[in-house]
């Protein structure tokens, strides 16, 4: 079913409201308005959160965080850029991976448990979509969720449960 982009962005930004205000950081929503993507709202607000809150969780105080959204490709990119401590080079290619956290120390000081980024590339595949990185360390990092613009192909498994016709049923 269709969703707003810019009503999963307004979600997030209620929901990451608290920690974003204990570490003063500015969520800010600059792009393309009246963008819509298919599947289930529910899932793709999980997803961004989760975006938004590593991006809060891994960035001094006093920073910005700003998604963006834009329609591109035939799709639709929703991203979301920190200036945060950034990633090792060598880190990239496994951060999404279940339980995996960069660097110790400062992964302790934050207290998760490595799942968010995984959560969100499962609800991407989900959404016959994707999620990338790129980053710098000591810059910041920029996640780009990019999700088809059009309703899934019949032959696709949606992404949430079919209302089924009782009465088409023997
Ligand atoms: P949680 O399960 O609570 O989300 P987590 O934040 O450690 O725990 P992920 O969200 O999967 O787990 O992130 C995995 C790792 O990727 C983090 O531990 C951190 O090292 C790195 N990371 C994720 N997002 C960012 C970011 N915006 N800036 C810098 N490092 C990040
Ligand atoms: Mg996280």
């Amino acid at each position: 079913q269709p969703v707003a982009v810019d009503r999963i962005v307004a979600e997030v930004i209620d929901r990451t409201r608290t920690p974003a205000s204990a570490k003063e950081i500015e969520v800010l929503f600059r792009g393309e308005r009246e963008l819509t993507v298919y599947g289930s709202e529910g899932q793709l607000v999980t997803a961004v959160t989760n975006l938004v809150e590593n991006a809060i969780a891994y960035s001094p105080e006093r920073t910005r965080v700003t998604v963006k959204t834009r329609a591109a490709g035939g799709g639709v990119e929703i991203s979301v850029v920190d200036q945060g401590i950034g990633i090792e080079p060598r880190d990239l290619d496994r951060i999404f991976e279940r339980f995996y956290r960069a660097d110790r120390a400062r992964s302790r000081a934050t207290g998760g448990t490595g799942l968010g980024l995984a959560i969100v590339k499962h609800i991407a595949t989900n959404h016959a979509g994707r999620v990338d990185v790129s980053s710098t360390v000591g810059v910041g990092s920029t996640f780009t969720l990019r999700l088809p613009g059009r309703p899934p192909e019949a032959s696709l498994p949606l992404p949430q449960s079919v209302e089924i016709n009782p009465n088409s049923v023997v």
